[in-house]
């Protein structure tokens, strides 16, 4: 077939989490309304997490080409509990052995790996973008003269950050895990302590595993990064000449979602209807509600969930609070304080399950937003142009956080000292309102908030940074194919 009739033809294959699935699903919308095939490779449950939102993109983009296929994950043959082929679901199914068991999901996605030769084996995509999670993907797609490419999920400032603490270890020549120290070589002089990173023993299953990531980095064809230049200049320049690997950064990816219906349906179904949602905020004055998310894998104490209610109480902000609690339904609910809701009834709102976030951080009356500081998350409240409380919990998010109120200045701590995997490290009602309040009353945030939003457009736009990255890099797989075929 000649080149100039075969369709191009993408493989996206996320790491079965909303972090990775939601972007990545971005990802394949973009690239299939700029003439590409996308297809989408995951497990049964997980499509039907997506197949909402391709739906709702197909009915605005009827041209569009883009689809799911199926690969097998059989849970009992691997020794993971059935139905654990997702990671969220290993999270909230698990109690005091999750890391064990997360890690062993992690290391059983190489089960995939004959399924995905076999599939590019057979439809020859011109290109695969496989999670940086999927180490093995880039030999798969190498045995076909595939380009592999690693979709990351975070930035560049964590990923130089956690690049400039790898190789100087200045953490461990420290007396206290909570003595802060700059990270030695990255720009910015950011300052952080040992307790705030992710601390892999290079010798356990772990540590060689994320050696293998690392590794598996060096011999792809590049990096496609869910950013936008303007946003960390500086880091994408480091990136690319300290660490001296190949990036197209071509976000923010979310910006791709433009009706109602499409940004709601992102993710799982939300547990409220969007326009009541929608009714609510619009009887709201602008930038007056604050919205609240800790993501999808953080699960608080009821103890620090108490307190993140009677933080909000006090703050006498109007607020939506979305709260991702197992067991919700019925019964009494020992995480709200006794009549809550009756007390904020008219200026709160909480949502039990999933929140239609981008819907939510996009409407004008959402002025504020506290947040875990997942990378997604970050990027959204960038877009939107709201300003933040920061409040990381776990993996790279102290590291955003310190993008957001050091290097960005739109937002300020919460006041989060060490990394403490899903539940966080504890956080009083006072502390809560102070950011709170201050964050929304805080001008000069929502000026450069504003500001960052309007460059974050413009990026995406037609001859913005973004848009022409994503144009440079089909140019050049085109370019590789051609000679392929030649
Ligand atoms: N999200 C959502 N509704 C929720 C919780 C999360 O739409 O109630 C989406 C959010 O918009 C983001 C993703 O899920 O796109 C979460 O990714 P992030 O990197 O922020 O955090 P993670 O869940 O990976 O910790």
């Amino acid at each position: 077939m000649g080149s100039q009739t075969h369709q191009f033809h993408i493989f996206f294959f996320p790491f079965m989490t909303h972090g990775h699935m939601i972007p990545m699903l971005d990802m394949a919308k973009i690239f299939s309304s700029i003439g590409a095939k996308s297809t989408v490779l995951t497990t049964f449950p997980n499509s039907q997490t997506l197949e909402r939102s391709i739906e709702s993109f197909k009915n605005q983009n009827p041209g569009a080409d883009i689809g799911i296929t199926i690969l097998d994950f059989p849970c009992a043959e691997l020794g993971l509990p059935e139905g654990c082929d997702s990671c969220d679901h290993v999270v909230s199914n698990s109690e005091a052995d999750s890391e064990d068991l997360r890690c062993k999901f992690m290391f059983s996605t190489k089960f995939l790996k004959q399924q995905l030769e076999q599939l590019i084996e057979t439809v020859r995509p011109d290109c695969l973008v496989a999670d940086i999670v999927f180490p093995w993907a880039t030999e798969a797609a190498e045995k076909y003269g595939v380009p592999r490419l690693v979709f990351h999920g975070t930035c560049y400032f964590s990923i130089c950050a956690s690049f400039c603490i790898a190789l100087h270890k200045p953490h461990k020549k420290l007396a206290s895990s909570s003595e802060p120290f700059v990270i030695p070589d990255l720009p910015g002089d950011i300052a952080i302590t040992g307790e705030q990173l992710m601390n892999i023993d290079e010798e356990s299953d772990m540590g060689r595993f994320m050696k293998e990531v690392m590794e598996s980095l060096q011999k792809c064809y590049g990096v496609l990064m869910n950013s936008f230049y303007d946003l960390e200049s500086a880091y994408a320049d480091f990136y690319r000449n300290v660490l001296k690997l190949r990036s197209w950064h071509i976000g923010p990816l979310s910006l791709c979602n433009r009706g109602i219906e499409e940004k709601a349906e992102r993710g799982r179904k939300a547990t409220i209807d969007e326009h009541e949602c929608l009714q609510w905020l619009d009887s709201k004055k602008p930038n007056s509600v604050v919205y609240v998310s800790f993501g999808s894998m953080t699960r608080f104490t009821n103890e620090q969930l108490i307190e993140i209610a009677a933080g909000l109480e006090a703050s006498e902000q109007d607020f939506i609070w979305a709260v991702r609690k197992e067991g919700n339904e019925g019964g009494k609910e020992e995480w709200l304080p006794e009549g809550f809701e009756e007390r904020t009834r008219g200026r709160g709102l909480v949502i039990r399950g999933w929140a239609p976030q981008v819907l939510l951080l996009d409407h004008q009356a959402t002025g504020g937003f506290v947040t875990h500081c997942g990378w997604n998350s970050v990027l959204e409240g960038v877009a939107a142009g709201v300003p933040m409380v920061t409040w990381p919990v776990g993996a790279e998010q102290f590291y955003n956080e310190k993008l957001v109120t050091h290097v960005l200045r739109i937002g300020v701590k919460v006041g989060a000292r060490k990394l403490v995997r899903r539940v966080g490290d504890f956080i009083s009602r006072e502390k809560g309102e102070k950011a709170v309040r201050e964050v929304m009353a805080g001008e000069e945030w929502r000026r450069r908030a504003n500001e960052l939003s309007a460059m974050a457009k413009a990026a995406v736009g037609e001859g913005g940074s973004s848009y022409n990255e994503l144009d440079m890099f089909m140019e050049e797989m085109k370019m590789l194919r051609n000679n392929k075929e030649m």
